[in-house]
């Protein structure tokens, strides 16, 4: 292996400033936000972690794209683009653009799912869960247990535990279970990518039942890139083949093009089967678009349809992957407690284990995102018991990557800013609810710290 440093794979075209503030005005704007930091202004944020989903910067070849937009209400050429660059990857029969992945999501549990049924997931997503819950299905996770063990490492933490999916299978009823998914990376589970063993073992099960297999494929570029890295047999292949041989054991896919379609916005849903693509379509119409755009504009699917390929080049995933490698090596070497191994999108940050002078109750999830927009002007999103009340199984702080935003330099800071507040932890305030909406309640609560700040 070289030993030179592994650069982006890009030069930058256009910039945009971000403004360093002092710690008095981050005091002033956190205090005025509820200490939500959803409730900050973007503007006032150095770097925003908040999220990976629609934040990407896109090359000089998407801007491209884009003029060649065609605005067409019917039948334009930008959709057979944007369809021959997803069957090239994906292989689908049926490609259905939808504004995001959740629109995806919603078309396909209403056409598939009745009360009643079930669907398994190695994790659903928020929105998976919540538009399968919506039409009356059970939303089950049956994520290996390994994903359970915050500090265990395992090259394969996103799997899904084949064993209890064949007995839930068997216990229910194959016609209780319209479909099962596959999340590639898992998302909720950390980021963590799925082995293509295990995505054969699943259909192996699907198959034998006559259930499809659906994948739901935000993050297929990245994932490929893991087992191109670490399963035996594709440390030679691309990451492009080892994405169709991924989509080749699915019957269909939902797709947020925010995240690995490298597009600010959009997304789609694909099947092999004719009669479900017919019903989607028609659904489709009644909310979201004609089949050829899909509450997209033109220049949207032009991105998007270069993106897709953008987001499989090799040299972009190595720098992507090890970019967020980086980061959470180098705080888990100083003590700080992680997710590991470190996934795709994203570092997840040990709350519990970070602030154990915190009860659960008192949130130290949010109390370490604060901090880190406190100290250096970071923007993180809790994943714990803010968002999940007391289901909360870990209390996480997620730093998410934007894809090709953020330089080395810029990495280099979020370390030594997360270090800075980990030398003094112990002087980490808990947080008491001041007001809660009745649902999804993170999005708008206010907060207050306890005591007075050493
Ligand atoms: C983002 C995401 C979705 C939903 O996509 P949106 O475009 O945000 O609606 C679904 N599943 C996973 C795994 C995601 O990360």
């Amino acid at each position: 292996m070289s030993k030179r440093p592994i650069i982006e794979p890009f030069r930058i075209k256009s910039v945009e400033p971000i403004r360093a503030s002092t710690r008095e005005e981050r005091q002033k704007l956190i205090e005025t936000a509820g200490y939500n930091l959803f409730l900050v202004p973007s503007d006032a944020i150095l770097i925003d972690l908040l999220t990976d989903s629609g934040t990407s910067a896109m090359s000089t070849e998407q801007w491209a794209a884009m003029m060649r937009g065609d605005e067409s209400y019917a039948g334009s050429p930008s959709f057979a683009r944007f369809r021959n660059s997803v069957q090239s990857i994906f292989g689908f029969k049926h490609v259905i653009p939808t504004h995001q992945g959740r629109a995806a999501e919603r078309i396909l549990f209403s056409v598939m799912c009745k009360r009643g049924d079930i669907v398994p997931n190695n994790t659903h997503f928020d929105t998976t869960r919540a538009n399968c819950e919506f039409v009356g299905a059970q939303a089950v996770d049956l994520p290996v247990p390994e994903a359970k063990q915050p500090s265990l490492n395992h090259p394969f933490k996103g799997n899904m535990d084949t064993a209890r999916l064949a007995e839930l299978i068997e216990r229910e009823g194959a016609k209780r279970v319209p479909l099962v998914m596959l999340t590639v990376t898992n998302n909720s589970g950390g980021g963590q990518p799925v082995s293509m063993a295990n995505i054969r073992a699943v259909k192996g099960i699907c198959k034998k039942h006559g259930i499809p297999l659906y994948i739901d494929a935000c993050r297929f570029a990245e994932n490929a890139y893991f087992i191109k890295l670490r399963e035996p047999g594709y440390a030679r292949k691309t990451p492009r083949e080892i994405a169709q041989e991924l989509f080749s054991y699915g019957d269909g896919c939902t797709m947020s093009a925010k995240k690995d379609g490298l597009a600010n916005i959009g997304g789609f849903l694909c099947t092999n089967d004719d009669s479900i693509a017919q019903q989607e379509k028609d659904l489709l119409i009644l909310t979201e678009g004609f089949p050829t755009y899909g509450g997209l504009a033109g220049r949207d699917l032009e991105a998007i349809a270069v993106g897709l390929n953008e987001a499989l080049e090799e040299d972009y995933l190595q720098y992507r992957i090890a970019s967020t490698a980086f980061l959470g090596n180098h705080i888990s070497a100083e003590g700080v407690p992680i997710v590991q191994p470190p996934g795709g999108h994203a570092i997840y940050l040990d709350a519990r284990a970070f602030l154990p002078h915190i009860p659960t109750s008192q949130f130290p999830g949010v109390a370490l995102a604060n901090e880190l927009f406190l100290e250096g002007g970071i923007r993180s999103v809790e994943i714990g018991s803010l968002m999940f009340g007391e289901h909360a199984q870990m209390d996480l702080v997620r730093l998410a990557i934007p894809r090709r935003v953020y330089t080395q330099s810029h990495i280099e800071y979020v370390v030594e800013v997360i270090l800075d507040v980990w030398r003094r932890r112990d002087t980490i305030p808990g947080y008491d609810l001041v007001h809660q909406a009745a649902f999804l309640r993170h999005f708008t609560a206010r907060l207050k710290p306890r005591g007075i700040r050493a």
